[in-house]
């Protein structure tokens, strides 16, 4: 270069903190020209960060002089045009800079490493040439509607326009054959391939298949790929570099995957996609099945949506014909879902109930599978012995005293927990209030269910499987090993234990009291609470060999609701009608488009009066802002939280206002000095 050449402007999208207002990418001064999508290091106050630089002409000549680039990953090449596409539009659409969404999603170890330390580990990753002839994977023969499946899906793979497809198929139709043959037919192609799952516990076993399956295909290590939070950083940083140089044809991850630079990228598959965690709940909060309809939109590449009970949004775009709708309605191997009891709890003796969640007849149901040498799961969504602890002198009640939440009580290590903040004391032996000894629970657990089967059925092998029988690495494989090989009768569990997993043993599922998402202030819930039961069904019966019919027991006070009779039938279809004929008449998503500002502050008055001024700053008459409310949860860890309800008929229009709204509210803040933290949450997922 010669010694006198004007240096270049380069734009770097740069991690910049929100309230500088610093929102797009910034410009620095470099010796040379240097191609969008180059990985920078750049100053940034007095700190160094991570940078990309950014597709787009830089702004005018400045007048003051730019600071230079620090390094540049030249042995890394540049992110693709698509990948700075993809993040310009979840930027813009959710409400972030770019900068702070490029830095959150890309390996953090990318920021702490020098050029010189990451190009060692580059060289490694050099992508191999494609074999000539490559054996042909073993493979079941298709089932028909399978075939028909994977038929239109490697049409839309040959089409320059595909639509999405909406892969609906009832648990154990094969719907994972189908991605395997999706994705066959894409690598075959030379394309690289996106498989998104809702849980990192899923992973593993999605992997196993996928590298059983691909073994001669893809026989090159790092050839198949995860990526998720659960990684090392370093390994992290490997397959995502693997990914970015095309050494990866294959990545299977959770949601911030959808991330991932996959410059031959030729297929999407989200799995599970009404799974809520696909949803980003803290900083950019992005919907990466929505991000991966985008992405697969922008680069004309087909992507496959499956689920056996599809989000109302995916199943409306069904129905509109926006989507492909591929139905799955037979069980692999002609297994019959299972019989659906709803066992009426006002059918009890009056005070039997109450008192308890294992009624004498879903015990008795137990026992009989029991003794027939089968195995059952029963599922409570709350973990711990009781929710509350309880005073029958003073009516004393075990609340936290940091948030508007009571503290569960977990009887094996004699603990009150608060499950919002974490608050954690040993258990009093008498009332605090009032010195009372005999203080009881109150409700059930998980652990209280695991106690009372364990004495009511003696000699029965029950095993517990949630969020506190897991903290520990390697404990949840373990114990879904132990169910897998026959060594636990009776599982007992909150959700995470109905998710995914192909237990074959499993004939009888129970719900013990699911009744409370029934009467919940999410108009999502419904929604929710069905999908988790159809689920839970799902695990029964999936071997068809057994000689007795599989069942689901379903306990509730509200044996006609309609959500019970709809699952009484298996019948997603109906229930979603109901449900979208509901929605449209109260302009309720996915027949209006919402966003959520929420204010966190020490008082809720402080919060509130963030929100009344927010919503005072526009006017807009296709965008209704509604009155502010405290969360659910109202107070967490001593600080109040707040939100309001934004809502408007068109998405556009709806984007247009975030647009002059969200800027407008970095400098409201500013007057509004007791707010701690706020957000903007666009298209939230739980009200
Ligand atoms: P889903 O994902 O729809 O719940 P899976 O893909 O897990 O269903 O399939 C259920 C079971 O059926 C799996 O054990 C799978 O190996 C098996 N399976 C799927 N397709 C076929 C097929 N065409 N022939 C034989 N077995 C199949
Ligand atoms: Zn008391
Ligand atoms: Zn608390």
């Amino acid at each position: 270069m010669p010694e006198n050449a004007a240096p270049a402007v380069v734009r770097v999208a740069v991690d910049a903190p929100q309230h500088s207002g610093l929102t797009g990418p910034l410009d620095y001064a470099s010796e040379q020209a240097l191609a969008s999508g180059t990985l920078v290091r750049v100053p940034l106050g007095r700190r160094e960060l991570l940078g990309v630089v950014w597709p787009g002409d830089a702004g005018p000549a400045p007048e003051m002089a730019l600071r230079p680039v620090a390094a540049v990953f030249g042995a890394i090449p540049p992110l693709g045009a698509d990948w700075c596409r993809l993040l310009d539009f979840a930027a813009g659409y959710y409400q972030r800079s770019v900068g702070e969404l490029a830095s959150a999603v890309l390996p953090p170890q990318l920021r702490e490493l020098s050029p010189e330390q990451l190009a060692a580990r580059l060289r490694k990753l050099q992508k191999k040439p494609a074999k000539a002839a490559v054996p042909e994977p073993a493979r079941p023969a298709l089932a028909p509607e399978q075939a028909v499946a994977v038929e239109r899906i490697a049409a839309q793979l040959a089409s320059g326009a595909p639509k999405p497809l909406l892969l609906f198929g009832v648990t154990g139709s094969g719907k994972t054959e189908v991605y395997l043959r999706a994705a066959e037919a894409a690598l075959a192609a030379g394309r690289q391939v996106l498989v998104l799952v809702p849980e990192i516990n899923l992973t593993p076993q999605l992997e196993a298949r996928f590298t059983e399956r691909f073994a001669a295909l893809l026989p090159e290590p790092l050839a198949i790929v995860s990526l998720h939070s659960a990684l090392t950083p370093a390994q992290r940083l490997q397959n995502w570099l693997a990914a970015h140089l095309g050494t990866a044809r294959l990545v299977l991850g959770t949601r911030l995957a959808v991330f991932a630079s996959m410059p031959e990228l030729g297929l999407i598959v989200v799995d599970e996609e009404h799974d809520p965690s696909y949803k980003q709940q803290d900083g950019a909060r992005y919907s990466a099945r929505d991000l991966a309809v985008w992405r697969a939109h922008d680069l004309k590449v087909p992507v496959v949506l499956g689920s056996a009970t599809p989000s109302l949004e995916s199943w409306q775009h069904a129905e509109s014909g926006r989507y492909e709708r591929l139905t799955l309605a037979a069980r692999i191997g002609g297994g019959a879902l299972p019989r659906v009891r709803l066992f009426d709890m006002k059918a009890l003796p009056p005070t039997a109930g109450v008192t308890t969640a294992l009624t004498a007849p879903l015990l008795a149901a137990l026992k009989e599978r029991l003794d027939r040498g089968e195995q059952s799961l029963v599922f409570l969504n709350r973990r711990g012995y009781a929710p509350v602890l309880h005073c029958g002198e003073c009516q004393w009640k075990s609340d936290c005293p940091h948030c508007s939440a009571w503290r569960v009580f977990h009887k094996r290590d004699r603990t009150l927990r608060c499950h919002h903040c974490g608050f954690t004391e040993r258990v009093p032996s008498a009332c605090p209030n009032c010195g009372n000894h005999d203080i009881a629970p109150i409700g059930r657990g998980t652990e209280k269910l695991e106690e009372q089967l364990t004495e009511a059925l003696p000699g029965a092998r029950v095993l517990r499987i949630d969020a506190d029988s897991t903290r520990r690495k390697g404990e949840l494989e373990a114990q879904l090993k132990a169910v897998h090989d026959g060594e636990v009768d009776i599982l007992v569990g909150t959700q995470m234990i109905t998710k995914g997993h192909d237990f074959r043993r499993i004939r009888f599922v129970a719900a013990v009291n699911p009744d409370g998402a029934l009467f919940s202030s999410d108009f999502r819930a419904p929604e929710r609470l069905f999908a988790l039961l159809m689920q839970a069904g799902g695990r029964a019966g999936r071997d068809a060999s057994g000689e007795t019919a599989a069942e689901m027991w379903v306990q509730t006070w509200h044996r006609d609701h309609g959500l019970y009779q709809a699952l009484a039938r298996h019948d997603y279809v109906r229930f979603a009608g109901d449900q979208l004929a509901e929605r449209r008449s109260a302009s309720l998503p996915p027949f209006s488009h919402l966003a959520l500002l929420r204010a966190e502050a020490r008082t809720a008055e402080a919060a509130k009066a963030f929100l009344d001024a927010a919503a005072g700053l526009m006017q807009d008459e296709g965008v209704l802002v509604y009155p502010p409310v405290p969360h659910v949860v109202a107070r967490v860890a001593d600080v109040e939280r707040m939100q309001m309800l934004v809502e408007a008929a068109q998405r556009a229009r709806l984007q247009a206002f975030l647009r002059d709204w969200v800027p407008a509210l970095l400098a409201l803040k500013r007057e509004h000095k007791a707010v701690l933290r706020w957000a903007v949450d666009v298209d939230p997922l739980a009200i």
